[in-house]
C-alpha cells in the first residue's frame, strides 16, 4: 500500500488472519490500518524474522491478547488475490491432509513468491513479479507446424461428444488401450473449452518423458489461445520460469496449463476442465511434505468448481474403477487402437526349463534377432537401474550391505571410473573392494543383473547393433532423456534397454518388440497394490510395442506364468484382472473397501519409534477418550518395522490406521493429529500422518 493511501484512510485497527508456513497450528493474526483482501500474500514479522504469508480473514475479533499483536509490514499486490475456488482448495487439502493451512499453501506457491527477501532492498527492484515484466520477453517459440487432425473414429466421437454435452461436475473415467488414441479425445474436449472462454488444467505423471505431447498442444491449440496462452509447470523448471508459469496462470494469461502433480495447485480463476491422463500413476502422490494424491485433489477441485473432470487410462487404479462399476464416474471406452494396428500379441515365456543366457531366454533372444532383420526396434524392460543389485563372495555369505542402511548397495558401472558400490536409500558410495572384507577370497561376483549389465550382455550377444540405455543414471544431466529419446524415434537405436522410464507415454514408432526380465520381483513385492502395479506397468510398455505398423510382440519371461496377473495380460484383459483383484481386496478387507491412514515414526533407535507408535495407538483409550467419539469405527493395527528399518542410520516404523467410512477415519484423524505433537515430543521422534498411503 502506498503512504499517500495510508495517510487518507481513518486510523483504524483492523485483524487481518494470515496463514504461514510454520509448524504451527495457525493462522496468525496481525494488526493494519485498513482490511487487506482475502487472497492477497503480505510480509509480516514472526518471532525474530520476516514471512509471506497469505491473507485468509480479516476478522472482527482477534483470536488472541490484541497487544501481542504485531502489525503486517507490507502488503504486495504484485499479483490480483488468490480467488475462493483456489482457498477452498487448499482448505480442504489442509484438512484431509490434516496438516496447518499455511504450510499446505505456502509450499504450492513458486519459491520467489514465498521469499521475502525477493522484495527488500534496492536490488528487488518492486519483486520478483515485477523483475519477470521487466524482462524482456522470450520470443515465442515458432509453433510446431500442425498435423491435419485425424478424424475421429466412433469411440473418440462418442468420448468427445459424451464429455462435451456435460454440464457441471461429473467424474469420467476414459478407459482407453494403449495407442487408443486418448490425447486426441483430451485436445478434442480442451478445443471446445477453451473456445468457451474457460481454462483447461491437463495434468501429466512427468513431464521431462513427454516433449511430444507439449509439441502437439502447441501444434494444436497456439492458434486457439495464442503463443503465451499455454503454460508448463513442473519440478524440472528453474524458479524464474515457474514464477512466470504461475503469474500468467494467475492472471488469466494462461488459458491451458500442462503440468505434473504440482499444477493442481495452480490459480487458474476461470478453470472449465480438468484432464488426468494415466491416472493411475503413482507419480500423482507426493511422497514427501503434504503426501497428497493429485490426482484425488483433482476430482475434489472439479466437483467443488461444479466443472467435469476426465480420468484417461488404459489400467485404472482399482479405486477409480470401482467408482465407475458403482455408477458414480462415468465410463466412456476406447476398446481398440487408432491407428490400423492391433494390440501386440502378448507371449508368456516359461523360464523355469529353460537354459537362460545372461538372465535372456533363447524365445526373446531368436525375437530379438528377427527385429534387427526386419530393422526394427526392441524394448528390453527391467525395472532395476545399476550393474547388479549386489555383490558377493563367492566363498564366505558376505554381501555388500549399506552401513547406513538395512540394504544392499548396488553395483555401478561408472563411465570411465570403473565399478563403484552405491546405495540407493541414501545416496552412501564406495569403491569396489578388491577381496573379501570377511575372508579375503579375490572371488567376488556381482549376483543379479541390472541395466548396465543387460546392456553389456546384449552388446555381446548382438555385435552389431546399436544400444542405447535409458534409466535414471543415464538421464541424469538436463536435457539428456530429451536427447536420448529423440535418437530412438530418429531411428538410431536398434535395442533399447530401459526401467519404467521408457514405459510411459511414448509413441515409438518402429518398436516391434518388447521383452520384459525381471517381472516376478514385481509381483512377490511386499505390498498388498504389487499385481496391480505390476499389470499396469506391464500394459503400458507392453503398449510400445508395434504402435505404428502393428505386428507388436511382447514377451514376458516369468517362473509363474500361472499367476492370475499374467493370465490377464495374456488376454490384455484390464476388465477381468480388476474383477478379480477387487473381489480379493473386498473379501480380505482392503482398499478401496477400506480407507487407511499410516502413522510413520523416525529414532536413533527403533525401540524409541516403535514406543511413540505403541502410545499413540492406545491414547484414544486413555485420558482423552472424550476427544475420541466413534472409536469403534477404527481399527489400529500393531506398530511394526519398516521393511527396510534403518535408512542412513535412521530407524523407522510405521502404525495403520483403518476404518469402512471415511468421514470416520477423518473424524478420529483429526483429533489424533491435534495430540500427536506433544506425544512425539515427549518421545523425541519425527514423525508424519500420511492419509490414503499407496505403499504400506
Ligand atoms: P494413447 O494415449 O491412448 O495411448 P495416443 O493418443 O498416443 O494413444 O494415440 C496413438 C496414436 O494414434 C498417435 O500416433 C495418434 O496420433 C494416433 N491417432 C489418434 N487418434 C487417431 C485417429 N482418429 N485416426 C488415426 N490416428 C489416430
Ligand atoms: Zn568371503
Ligand atoms: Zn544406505
Amino acid at each position: 500500500m502506498s503512504e499517500a493511501q495510508a495517510t487518507m484512510t481513518p486510523p483504524a485497527v483492523c485483524w487481518v488472519r494470515v496463514a504461514l508456513d510454520v509448524p504451527l497450528p495457525g493462522p496468525f493474526d496481525y494488526r493494519s490500518e485498513a482490511p487487506v483482501t482475502v487472497g492477497l500474500r503480505v510480509i509480516v514479522p514472526f518471532g525474530r524474522r520476516k514471512l509471506i504469508g497469505v491473507v485468509v480473514d480479516n476478522p472482527a475479533e482477534p483470536s488472541y491478547d490484541p497487544k501481542q499483536i504485531r502489525p503486517i509490514e507490507e502488503v504486495l499486490d504484485d499479483l490480483p488475490p488468490f480467488d475462493e475456488g483456489w482457498l477452498r482448495l487448499a482448505r480442504f487439502a489442509a484438512d484431509y491432509y490434516q496438516r496447518p493451512l499455511g504450510e499446505v499453501m505456502l509450499p504450492t506457491l513458486p519459491p520467489p513468491l514465498r521469499k521475502p527477501t525477493a522484495y527488500q532492498g534496492k536490488r528487488s527492484a518492486g519483486g520478483p513479479v515485477a523483475r519477470l515484466d521487466g524482462r524482456k520477453r522470450k520470443a515465442a517459440r515458432a509453433p510446431a507446424a500442425a498435423d491435419e487432425p485425424p478424424a475421429l473414429n466412433d469411440a473418440q466421437r462418442t468420448a468427445v461428444d459424451t464429455i462435451g454435452a456435460l454440464d457441471g461436475f461429473k467424474p469420467v473415467l476414459l478407459h482407453g488401450v494403449t495407442g487408443s488414441g486418448k490425447t486426441e479425445v483430451y485436445l478434442r474436449t480442451a478445443e471446445k473449452v477453451l473456445a468457451a472462454g474457460r481454462q483447461v488444467l491437463l495434468m501429466v505423471p512427468e513431464i521431462n518423458l513427454t516433449p511430444q505431447l507439449e509439441g502437439a498442444l502447441r501444434a494444436r491449440l497456439e492458434a486457439l489461445v495464442g503463443p503465451d496462452g499455454l503454460a508448463v509447470m513442473h519440478s524440472g523448471l528453474s524458479d524464474g520460469e515457474r514464477l512466470q508459469a504461475w503469474t500468467r496462470a494467475q492472471r488469466g494469461q494462461a488459458r491451458m496449463l500442462l503440468g505434473t502433480r504440482m499444477s493442481v495447485f495452480a490459480p487458474l480463476g476461470e478453470l472449465g476442465l480438468i484432464v488426468v491422463d494415466e491416472e493411475h500413476d503413482a507419480s500423482y502422490k507426493q511422497q514427501d511434505g503434504l503426501r497428497y494424491s493429485a490426482r484425488d485433489l483433482a476430482v475434489w477441485r472439479a466437483h467443488d468448481l461444479d466443472i467435469p473432470v476426465v480420468l484417461g487410462s488404459a489400467t485404472p487404479s482399482l479405486e477409480t474403477w470401482q467408482h465407475a462399476e458403482r455408477g458414480r464416474y462415468l465410463r466412456l471406452g476406447l476398446p481398440a487402437r487408432a491407428r490400423a494396428s492391433s494390440l501386440p500379441s502378448m507371449r508368456l515365456v516359461d523360464t523355469r526349463r529353460l537354459q537362460m543366457k545372461h538372465g535372456m531366454s533363447p524365445q526373446l533372444l531368436e525375437a530379438i534377432g528377427q527385429r534387427l532383420e526386419r530393422k526394427e526396434q526392441s524394448l528390453i524392460f527391467l525395472n532395476r537401474r545399476g550393474y547388479s543389485p549386489v555383490l558377493h563372495c563367492q566363498s564366505c555369505a558376505w554381501v555388500s550391505n549399506c552401513p547406513r542402511c538395512t540394504a544392499f548397495t548396488v553395483l555401478h558401472r561408472n563411465e570411465g571410473r570403473g565399478h563403484r558400490l552405491q546405495c540407493h536409500h541414501c545416496g552412501y558410495q564406495a569403491p569396489v573392494p578388491r577381496a573379501c572384507p570377511e575372508c579375503g577370497d579375490q572371488d567376488l561376483a556381482p549376483m543379479g543383473r541390472g541395466t548396465q549389465r543387460v546392456e553389456e550382455h546384449l552388446a555381446e550377444l548382438f555385435p552389431g547393433a546399436r544400444i542405447l540405455r535409458i534409466d535414471a543414471d543415464s538421464t541424469r544431466k538436463k536435457g539428456s532423456a530429451e536427447a536420448l529419446f529423440a535418437s530412438v524415434h530418429a531411428g538410431e537405436v536398434d535395442i533399447l534397454v530401459g526401467t519404467q522410464m521408457v514405459a510411459k507415454g511414448h509413441d515409438f514408432a518402429r518398436l516391434g518388440l518388447v521383452g520384459v526380465l525381471n517381472a516376478d520381483s514385481m509381483l512377490f513385492a511386499h505390498d498388498f497394490r504389487a499385481p496391480e502395479r505390476l499389470f499396469a506397468q506391464l500394459m503400458q510398455v507392453a503398449g510400445r510395442a508395434g504402435r505404428h505398423q502393428g505386428n507388436g510382440e511382447v514377451l514376458i519371461q516369468t517362473g509363474y506364468p500361472e499367476q492370475p496377473v499374467y493370465q490377464a495380460l495374456l488376454r490384455h484383459d484390464y476388465a477381468g484382472f480388476a474383477r478379480h483383484a477387487l473381489h480379493e481386496r473386498e473379501s480380505t478387507g482392503l482398499p478401496p473397501f477400506v480407507y487407511q491412514a499410516l502413522l510413520t515414526a523416525e529414532a536413533r533407535e527403533l525401540k524409541v519409534a516403535q514406543e511413540f507408535l505403541e502410545r499413540a495407538r492406545v491414547l484414544p483409550e486413555g485420558e482423552w477418550a472424550a476427544d475420541f467419539p466413534g472409536l469403534d469405527a477404527i481399527m489400529l493395527y500393531d506398530p511394526v518395522p519398516l521393511r527396510v528399518v534403518r535408512v542412513a542410520n535412521i530407524e523407522r516404523a510405521q502404525l495403520l490406521v483403518e476404518s469402512g467410512s471415511r468421514p470416520a477415519l477423518q473424524a478420529f484423524l483429526a483429533s489424533w493429529s491435534h495430540h500427536l505433537p506433544y506425544l512425539a515430543n515427549e518421545a523425541r521422534v519425527r514423525w508424519q500422518l500420511e492419509v490414503d498411503p499407496l505403499e504400506i
